[in-house]
């Protein structure tokens, strides 16, 4: 071993790769949410990032379809909180119109971020600090017209085995 060998440290954090899945329509990409959906429960909360229309409330209706909500979702610019029934409270949150600059603590979130219902957030990434620890994470990022890249984190192990799951039927992007 060479004198000034340093042991990489980080190379334990690389080997858990982050899931990527690809999908070419907006079909597709509502299909892979009634998956995942269809496995969320009571407290679980998915964290959406993306430009405008990069497919974050597409992908929040097929979340709420596989949730067993029957009503339309619809995105609740203006009232920052969506509730449906569904097998489990569905809460649809759209933070678009935070600058990043709020308290969050005002906004009344915890209430639901933390409550007994399945929570699916647009624009995730203006309230950091108000997000769960324990979430999915999933980036959303327009390649085409059609094409959309989906970047997965969760931060338990429990949701972890979720996404592997729904993602181990979805597609590639190359
Ligand atoms: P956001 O909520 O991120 O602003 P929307 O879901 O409202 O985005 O809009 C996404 C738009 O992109 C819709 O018009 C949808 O039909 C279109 N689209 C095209 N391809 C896809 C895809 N692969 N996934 C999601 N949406 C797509
Ligand atoms: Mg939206």
């Amino acid at each position: 071993m060479p004198a000034d060998y340093k042991p990489n440290f980080k190379l334990g954090l690389s080997l858990r790769t982050m899931p990527v899945i690809c999908t070419t329509s907006a079909e597709e990409t509502m299909f892979f949410g009634e998956a995942l959906g269809s496995q969320l429960a009571h407290g679980d909360v998915v964290a959406l990032s993306g430009e405008l229309g990069a497919g974050k409330t597409t992908l929040t209706k097929g979340i709420a379809r596989g949730a067993g909500v029957t009503a339309e979702v619809f995105s609740p610019t203006f009232t920052l909180i969506h509730e449906h029934p569904g097998r489990v409270p569905f809460y649809h949150i759209d933070l678009y119109r935070l600058t990043g600059q709020e308290d969050t603590e005002y906004l009344g979130l915890d209430e639901y971020l933390y409550g007994e219902g399945i929570v699916v957030i647009e624009w995730a990434d203006r309230a950091p600090a108000a997000l769960p620890d324990e979430r999915i994470d999933i980036a959303l990022i327009a390649i085409d017209d059609d094409k959309r890249e989906l970047r997965i984190d969760a931060t338990s192990d429990r949701l972890r085995e979720i996404v592997e799951l729904v993602v181990s039927s979805a597609g590639s992007c190359d």
